[in-house]
């Protein structure tokens, strides 16, 4: 029992296959690697769609560092005492 990736084939309406030119049997689904796919079921044809939205979408995920622990810093809250200094004055 090992979770396996499930990609959500969905049928295209109206879309022919360019191979074998049958109508209703492309589907469309995500692969493993966020990519459409268009996929013949009669054929076996298939192409992935590389969009440029969704590829630059992949490239900030891959390129998104993980966000490293802050280290907790101590607040020194420094006594701010620079009030008037009433200096001993003669007279
Ligand atoms: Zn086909």
């Amino acid at each position: 029992m090992s979770p396996e990736h499930k990609p959500v084939k969905r049928f295209i309406a109206g879309a022919v296959c360019p191979r074998c030119g049958v109508m209703d049997r492309i589907v469309s689904y995500v692969d493993s690697s966020q990519r459409s796919v268009r996929e013949c079921i009669d054929c076996g044809f298939h192409e992935k769609l590389v969009e440029p939205e969704a590829a630059a979408e992949l490239e900030t995920r891959v390129t998104k560092k993980r966000s490293q622990p802050v280290k907790a810093q101590p607040l020194k809250f420094y006594k701010n005492v620079r009030g008037k200094n009433t200096k001993d004055s003669p007279g």
